[in-house]
């Protein structure tokens, strides 16, 4: 019967055999990720009831947005689940770049220094540090930004060490590889950092650049003493379901500021309002830990199937995942399109339509994108984008229902074999 439906999407037999035994060998790996599951989603559920989530959170409040319970509401959620004093979640944080930006801005005075440890961050947060003097940056604002390159796919502690001086007032973490092909990086292993910075410099404050990591583990960096941490609710805490927004987690006096530079210095936290999103950002986060685990598993099915057909992923079917994003690296500009059309194709939203290479501002190459989703630009729902230069990876993510991600990855291995059709 089920076979019957794949053909319907054109997949052959030995295509429909190669990924349901690889799906049958990760029946342990599976059990793992339903555990973290369960955990995430108890933890989440005991947040709702803890702090009485009730119908009349979601009504909408107009103006000022004095007295928006829910939004007030939400951020208590947040904080519990994170473990942390306080939250920052709001709509007029318009994407994760933004949330970073507001709190490196916010934390930060003239001469202060930031020193990221993972290397140079995200893309889009050279613009906002001001690598070529952009107007409005950190740069622009006298405030400083240096980096430790990793070493050996770790951190490099020594090199951090040299790095942290008198004004060294913020340092960032970005747990995710982004777009390369280092290791995403566990909590356990910020922890680590964590300790070895607060032993350098006691009075340091720890930021988590966490996209694409949340709920992936049992714990987050804030149980581990990170002072902030960031994302985007068009990511994983979204659940598919949150139209937009970010969110700022962390110590209350750090939280205050930033809430002070999102709005105004006597404004903070008792305004703005929150566009009637707050059920869809409250059923959003009820979601998040199955969403999230079953992109996982559509991560770790696409990982040990391209390993069995001859392609390196990062990470490999067989190391930890601590994000949702998997880097196949395809080898060839005609395979990377085909992969990226069959994702499109396999997708809910614009199914029919084609990518192809593009310019794009602030890439050095072309970049191919797939993306069909609910929510525009969604990366927790199934997508995947690929710089036009070798080896030629496609960066892989997300998928609302498990069994999307199964029939996209026989898609792409079907284009790969037939070409697109
Ligand atoms: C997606 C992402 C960002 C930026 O988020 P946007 O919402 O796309 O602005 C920052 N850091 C990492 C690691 C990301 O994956």
């Amino acid at each position: 019967m089920i076979n019957n439906m794949y053909k319907k999407f054109n997949i052959d037999d030995d295509i429909i055999n190669l990924v349901e035994e690889t799906e049958k060998e990760l029946h342990d790996e599976f059990n793992k990720i339903n555990k973290v599951y369960e955990q995430n989603q108890l933890k989440v559920l005991n947040a709702f009831i803890k702090n009485e989530v009730s119908e009349r959170h979601f009504y909408e409040s107009t103006g000022y947005g004095y007295n928006d319970d829910g939004r007030d509401v939400i951020e208590k959620v947040f904080a519990d689940i994170f473990n942390t004093e306080d939250a920052l979640v709001r709509q007029q944080i318009v994407s994760g770049t933004h949330a970073i930006s507001l709190v490196l801005f916010a934390l930060n005075k003239s001469n202060d220094n930031i020193l990221s440890i993972t290397g140079m961050p995200y893309d889009t947060l050279k613009a906002v540090i001001g690598l070529n003097n952009e107007v409005a940056s950190l740069k622009y604002y006298d405030i400083g930004f240096d980096y430790a390159e990793l070493k050996n796919d770790y951190f490099d502690f020594d090199e951090i060490k040299k790095k942290i001086n008198d004004k060294t007032n913020l340092i960032m973490i970005q747990k995710s590889k982004g777009y390369s092909s280092r290791h995403s990086f566990s909590n356990e292993e910020i922890s680590e950092a964590i300790k070895f910075l607060k032993g350098i410099k006691t009075d340091v404050i720890v930021m988590v650049d966490n996209c694409y990591g949340e709920l992936v583990e049992e714990t987050e960096p804030s149980d581990y003493g990170a002072d902030i941490v960031v994302g985007s609710l068009i990511k994983n805490l979204g659940g598919g379901i949150a139209k937009s927004g970010g969110y700022i987690v962390g110590k209350k006096d750090l939280i205050d500021l930033c809430s002070y530079r999102l709005t105004a210095p006597c404004l903070g936290k008792e305004v703005g309002i929150s566009y009637n999103q707050n059920r869809n950002v409250l059923e959003g986060l009820f979601l998040a830990p199955q969403v999230v685990a079953n992109a996982l598993k559509g991560s770790r099915l696409f990982a040990k199937t391209y390993y069995k057909i001859g392609y390196k992923t990062y990470p490999s079917y067989d190391e930890k995942f601590n994000d949702i994003v998997l880097a196949i690296e395809l080898k060839k500009p005609d395979v990377l399109e085909n992969f990226c059309n069959a994702i499109q194709h396999s997708s809910t939203v614009d199914s029919f339509l084609k990518p192809v290479f593009s310019d794009m501002p602030g890439y050095d190459s072309k970049v191919i994108m797939a993306s069909g989703s609910f929510v525009s630009g969604s990366s927790i729902e199934l997508s995947c984008d690929g710089p036009l230069r070798e080896p030629y990876i496609a960066y892989f993510q997300g998928g609302l229902s498990y069994y999307q991600i199964k029939l996209a990855l026989m898609k792409t291995i079907t284009y790969i074999k037939n070409g697109n059709r």
